[in-house]
């Protein structure tokens, strides 16, 4: 009988002899697998090139390709660049086919607007591969993507090497995906002055950002109450010719929106139907997109009778300047152990502070004028600051990506200031801030503002009809809100029929499509009703 010593030696034995089996296993499965995967064969990891030329030369034989804003915007830019000699083609809105491709070529884990931007990418060239029959050398060769990156603090970030690495598994490797930042180096790096973004360019881009954003929010005020369908989109298609039109030749955008004016007054509207308001808020691709991205929103919310509050791309652009000034000032506050100044990130910080004063000033004025010229009246970009107050007890103004705490800065305005009667926040799947934010953040936010109707929806491509439903149930509410208000307004102004509003000289502006009433509720029936009314 083996004693009990020997027993544990010869346990100890087989033991190691079974972890040494293992190893060698797991040894012959790695090597298998750096085989199968090419691994062995001297094949170096991709690494992201950091910039892929597209010179002064190549500029008459490059198709750039751009994408992420609405249509409008889109092809105002469009014809912006062709203005300064720029072969340019803004791609189709995003949809599903186009998320199917990013997902068959991205990395996991992505935010959804990475799939959408370059599976659409993606879809093109291979339409010009597939059905136009070009060879993908010249596709590489002849076509350059610019879209806009950012150091962080979101997957924005992993943007662009994202795209690259896509179009490289995807059979176009070497295709130029350039941040639109780095051609306001065109004038010491060659690799980049295949686009010149001095100021004419940026400024005129500028402009085309603005004349959108008032074209896309007359066209939300307009379109839910047109009395023909379909003559609301007609007459903002043919003001989209004019600007086109006037950004292509360099004409005065102002003159070109005077004319748009008189296109959209020709559109009847019966302002005087009760709406439920709904203000879109999220993260800005997701909000922003007009198309399978998020599942059509302004549109089925359009469908379903309500009136959409959008949110202008000069927000972002304010958001964008007011952290720089945000960020600029705190550095000055900072003090060493020594009592002396920190060094600056930028040299001249009073002078970064006027700058952004002075762009934001402009931005504002031309805003404003181009409003006027257009016929938006009554509507005025928020006030950053004012926006960074409201939200600051809740949500740090340090935590940055995506829309950092404007998303909580705007349920807030909507609830205390009474401006809509529903806020949907639109959160892509796979979106790091804001899902901290409409997950978490918001529900306090409705804890300190009951009164608030939020519905966040997460938009991941699929499952379209429980988001449908979820608004629905929210839009339930808010209709109900919308009537009551009404009824409450009619009772107010002492009138029984809001038909007799229509009668008289001075109500003849119920007529015209640009006109919309003061602000004193949420509704913009009920506050037609307050205005002509005399309230
Ligand atoms: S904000 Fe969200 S969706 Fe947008 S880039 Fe960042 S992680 Fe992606």
């Amino acid at each position: 009988m083996p004693n009990s010593t020997t027993t544990a030696v010869n346990g100890c034995a087989a033991a190691a002899r079974a972890v040494s089996e293992i190893e060698a296993d797991l040894r012959t499965f790695e090597t298998e697998e750096r085989r199968r995967l090419g691994l062995d064969d001297g094949v170096e990891p991709w690494r992201d090139p950091d910039v892929i030329p597209f010179t002064e030369e190549q500029r008459a034989i490059t198709t750039i390709l751009f994408g992420g804003l609405t249509r409008m915007h889109e092809a105002l830019l469009e014809s912006t660049f062709q203005r300064f000699g720029y072969r340019a083609k803004a791609l189709d809105c995003p949809d599903t086919a186009a998320l199917q491709w990013g997902k068959e070529f991205g990395n996991r884990g992505q935010c959804n607007p990475t799939y959408f931007t370059v599976g659409n990418l993606l879809k093109y060239l291979l339409e010009l591969r597939d059905s136009q029959g070009m060879d993908p050398a010249d596709i590489v060769r002849n076509y350059v993507f610019v879209t806009t990156g950012a150091c962080g603090p979101c997957r924005l970030g992993s943007y662009i090497t994202e795209y690259r690495k896509v179009l490289r598994d995807a059979g176009f490797g070497g295709f130029r995906i350039m941040d639109v930042r780095k051609f306001g180096e065109h004038k010491r790096n060659p690799n980049v002055a295949g686009l010149k973004l001095d100021l004419p360019i940026t400024v005129a881009g500028y402009k085309c950002i603005l004349a959108g954003d008032v074209m896309n929010l007359l066209a939300c005020r307009i379109r839910p109450y047109e009395a023909v369908p379909g003559a609301a989109d007609a007459a903002i298609g043919e003001c989209r010719e004019i600007l086109c039109d006037a950004f292509r030749r360099g004409k005065s955008v102002r003159r070109a929106l005077r004319r748009c004016r008189n296109v959209l007054d020709r559109v009847e509207v019966n302002r005087l139907i009760p709406k439920p308001k709904v203000a879109i808020i999220g993260e800005f691709w997701a909000m922003t997109t007009e198309g399978d991205g998020n599942y059509h929103l302004q549109r089925f919310l359009e469908s379903e009778g309500a009136e959409c509050e959008i949110q202008p791309v000069s927000n972002f652009l304010l958001y964008e300047l007011w952290e720089v000034v945000h960020d600029t000032r705190e550095r000055m506050m900072l003090r060493r152990r020594d009592g002396r100044k920190h060094d600056m990130e930028k040299e001249f910080p009073l002078l970064t502070l006027g700058a952004c004063r002075s762009i934001g000033f402009v931005a504002r004025a031309t805003f404003g004028s181009y409003a006027r010229a257009a016929g938006l009246t009554n509507h005025s970009l928020p006030d950053m600051d004012h926006l960074a107050h409201i939200a600051r007890e809740i949500y740090p103004l340090e935590l940055r990506g995506g829309e950092g705490h404007l998303e909580v800065a705007k349920v807030i305005e909507a609830a205390s200031r009474n401006k809509a009667h529903m806020v949907v926040t639109v959160k892509p799947f796979g979106c790091m801030p804001s899902s901290g934010v409409s997950d978490g953040i918001q529900s306090l936010v409705t804890a300190r503002y009951p009164e608030v109707n939020l519905c966040a929806i997460e938009t991941s491509g699929d499952g379209a009809v429980g988001v449908y439903s979820r608004v629905q149930m929210a839009l339930f509410k808010a209709r109900a809100r919308a009537r009551e208000e009404y009824e409450k307004a009619l009772a107010d102004i002492g009138i029984d029929e809001p038909e007799q509003l229509r009668q008289g000289k001075r109500h003849g502006k119920l007529r015209s499509a640009t006109y919309y009433p003061r602000h004193k509720v949420a509704g913009t029936a009920a506050n037609a009703l307050y205005e002509l009314g005399g309230k």
